[in-house]
């Protein structure tokens, strides 16, 4: 007699899930892996679905992205956009560390950033995407490459539009990183070191403007 799922307690299990020790039906896989279920992220099933998002969800990302951002491009705002490019290659990077990154957890760790980059000075929670973030834009300004206020309204408009993609789960994320790794010329992180992987994200968004 086959088993039935270890989640649902109904259908038959049919996926050996790392997460709950035993067979998941693929319909509960579906539904609750990455959100409910905490998936080890280098489960095949997590793997396979984050991809299919990725690659669904990219295109309505970016749509919503260049309405947002049309007078940006069309006043070819070269420093601004190299902003905008940074902060979404640095959520990228921040999630290939942390897969299981909600949409909740993204837009409040750029709010909490973006809150720094005020002109008055406001406490702000020290969220581990809000540091990364901020330490790799810190080193932006001190290079001279951009100024706090192209990055507070890069963090500003992105924010505004990850709020209006957000599905309250992991949408927004998955179409964010599907677009970055689809727009963006990013290096490949394994084949470099950590110092030379920050220098290659900060120059990286000039790639853009070709
Ligand atoms: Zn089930």
């Amino acid at each position: 007699m086959a088993k039935t799922c270890v989640y649902c307690n109904e259908r038959p299990g049919k996926r050996e899930c790392p997460a709950l020790g035993g067979l998941i039906c693929p319909i509960c896989c579906g539904e609750s892996r990455g959100v409910e279920i905490k998936c080890p992220t280098d489960c095949r099933y997590f793997q396979r679905g984050e991809e299919f998002q990725q690659e669904k969800r990219s295109e309505p990302y970016r749509e919503a992205w260049f309405e947002k951002n049309s007078e940006v491009l069309e006043g070819e705002n070269h420093r601004l956009l190299n902003a905008l490019a940074l902060v979404e290659s640095l959520v990228y990077f921040y999630y290939e560390e942390d897969q299981l990154l909600t949409d909740d957890r993204l837009i409040t760790g750029l709010s909490e950033l973006e809150k720094r980059f005020k002109p008055i000075e406001v406490p702000t929670q020290n969220l581990e995407l809000t540091e990364f973030v901020d330490d790799a834009l810190v080193k932006a300004i001190e290079a001279g490459r951009l100024t706090e206020e192209q990055i507070r309204e890069a963090l500003s408009r992105t924010i505004e539009v990850a709020r209006d993609f957000s599905d309250g789960s992991r949408g927004l994320v998955q179409g964010l990183t599907g677009r970055v790794k689809e727009d963006y010329n990013l290096p490949d992180e394994h084949n470099m070191d950590e110092g030379q992987r920050g220098e290659s994200l900060i120059t990286t968004p000039d790639q853009l403007n070709r």
